[in-house]
């Protein structure tokens, strides 16, 4: 073996150890780096987590959003059916503080029962009374109608008094002979005004008007017969028995309270109220003060 020198051995032994940390530092750089990828692994996987995470939750976000809204649209519904019963309720008691009779048809053969009678009348102001010294009344809630259409008369420069509101049943024989006078014989046998039953109510007015004296008949060819036909339905009330009529003669100054959504109806339809079925008639009662 070939003896080395002194001065190569000392070179290769520096070498080595260069080599040797060499190696090491990369050795320890090599698992640095093992280290950093796995750790870099463990982060990633856990922000996958995360994200699963956060979709999940906003994924529970959108459904308990969707839950509160059905909830809230059930208690709007629920509220809406409250309402609903209530106002039906409320229908209902209004309903019946309404008498049926104050809508029902009348004729020759069904009057209105002798026991009928308005629960408060008013009397009607002086000024629009034919004869201010015969009072006259009326259902207390059928009057400010009455009281706007004379006043509605008046501001259109047309004369037009009552001169018979309310008649109670036992009243009426004495009003029959003093009509019979009124109208003459031809009136007895077929008038409305025996038959009572629409002034029994306290919803009726026979209007008079000046210069004929003081009579009914010949209302019809009145400016004041003409103003009714064209304004009493916008305050409620309705001819009851037009010329033509399968009930009564002729009646133009006698005048019923039907409430304004049927007298208008009634108007824009060219009918009268004895046209109709009472079934019909019967779905204006709970608007009828309205
Ligand atoms: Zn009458």
């Amino acid at each position: 073996m070939r003896k080395l020198s002194q001065d190569t051995q000392f070179a290769v032994l520096g070498a080595v150890i260069v080599l040797g940390a060499l190696g090491y530092v990369i050795y320890d750089l090599s698992a640095d780096r093992t280290a950093l990828q796995s750790r870099a692994r463990e982060l990633e996987g856990k922000l996958a987590e995360t994200e699963e995470m956060l979709a999940e939750s906003e994924e529970e976000g959108r459904q308990l959003a969707e839950a509160l809204e059905a909830e809230q649209e059930r208690l709007r519904d629920l509220g809406e059916q409250v309402e609903e019963i209530t106002g039906t309720v409320g229908n209902l008691e209004k309903l019946a503080e309404l008498a049926p009779e104050l809508l029902q048809k009348y004729s020759k053969v069904y009057f209105l029962n002798e026991h009928f009678a308005p629960e408060r009348l008013t009397d009607i102001d002086a000024e629009f009374l034919y004869d201010e010294s015969r009072e006259e009344q009326v259902d207390r809630r059928v009057w400010p109608f009455l009281e706007d259409l004379l006043e509605d008369a008046r501001r259109d420069g047309v004369e037009l008094y009552v001169v018979s509101g309310y008649r109670s049943f036992g009243t009426q024989a004495a009003v029959k002979s003093n009509y019979v006078v009124q109208y003459g014989s031809g009136a007895n046998t077929f008038s409305a005004e025996q038959g009572y039953s629409e002034h029994q109510l306290g919803t009726t007015a026979d209007f008079i008007t000046t210069g004929i004296g003081g009579t009914l008949s010949g209302f019809e060819n009145t400016e004041a017969y003409d103003w009714l036909l064209e304004n009493a339905h916008k305050h409620g009330f309705t001819l009851s028995y037009p010329e033509g009529n399968a009930f009564y003669i002729f009646e133009p100054w006698h005048w019923r309270f039907v409430g304004r959504d049927l007298a208008r109806d009634l108007d824009r339809k060219n009918l009268h109220f004895y046209d109709l079925p009472q079934t019909e008639i019967d779905t204006y009662l709970l608007e009828i003060f309205d």
